[in-house]
């Protein structure tokens, strides 16, 4: 079991649940697609993931970790080693080379240099955008941009992929591009939580998914 939310209730202050007695178990080697209107609580259902936030109640158990128990600088530990994350605005650095940007999080683990570019070398060639390793971001497209980030994300091999709205700010072709790569990177073995409104992301790319209204789950399938 990679994930395990087990009856996890987050209420934010004043406000009503955000996630209401969510119970939910995830394997590796699975991708779960995680949908559902504005509101229903999937970004926080990943900051939980992440070990962002905590719980108001409930357990949250990621690869054995137990992370709504995890103080700060732990909780920072946790998710340079297992998590990697994917936004829908890329959070590449603009100053900083697309090679030094994916070589980043391996940097921060305090990986030795030679191993850390062969590393980095490796995903750049196996996402399509080694021929950018010496460009700044800017000089990339949207689609190539995100590979940058998955290749960044991927860096330390961590056992959990997240991603929210990866395809939210891609164009067309762009965002095709990304959802063959995360379709593959499943294929390989790697396990994804996406939250995404983009159905075709889901139907591509999702070995399941869930469907959150008000904060509860309110459906799960096979897409299409
Ligand atoms: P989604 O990602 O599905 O749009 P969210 O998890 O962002 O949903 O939000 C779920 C609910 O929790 C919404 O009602 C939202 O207004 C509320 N919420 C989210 N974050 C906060 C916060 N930091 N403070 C107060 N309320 C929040
Ligand atoms: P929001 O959902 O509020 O727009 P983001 O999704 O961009 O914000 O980021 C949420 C939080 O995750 C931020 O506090 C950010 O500092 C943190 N964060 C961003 N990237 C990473 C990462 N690779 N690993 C851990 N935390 C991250």
């Amino acid at each position: 079991m990679l994930i395990e939310f087990e009856d996890v209730t987050k209420r934010y202050e004043g406000g009503t649940a955000a996630l209401d007695g969510l119970t939910l178990r995830v394997e590796a080697g699975e991708a779960l697609a995680v949908l559902g209107p504005s509101g229903s609580g999937k970004s926080t259902l990943l900051n939980l993931v992440a070990g962002l936030d905590r719980p108001t109640s409930g357990t949250v158990t990621v690869d054995g970790v137990r992370v709504d128990r995890l103080g700060e600088a732990a909780s920072a530990q946790y998710r340079r080693r297992r998590i990697g994350m994917v936004f829908q605005f890329f959070n590449l650095l603009d100053d900083l080379t697309v090679l030094d940007n994916v070589l980043m999080p391996a940097q921060l683990a305090g990986t030795h240099r030679a191993k850390a570019l062969r590393r980095a070398n490796e995903l750049l060639e196996h996402l399509g955008v080694a021929k950018h390793a010496k460009a700044f971001p800017g000089r990339l497209s949207g689609g190539e941009r995100q590979r940058v980030a998955v290749a960044r994300a991927l860096m330390n091999r961590p056992p959990l992929l997240l991603a929210d709205e990866p395809t939210g700010a891609l164009d067309t072709a762009s965002g095709e591009e990304v959802r063959k790569l995360l379709t593959e990177l499943n294929r390989d073995g790697q396990t994804l939580l996406l939250v995404t409104h983009d159905l075709a992301l889901a139907e591509a790319c999702a070995t399941r998914t869930i469907y959150l209204v008000d904060g509860r789950l309110a459906g799960s399938g096979v897409p299409a």
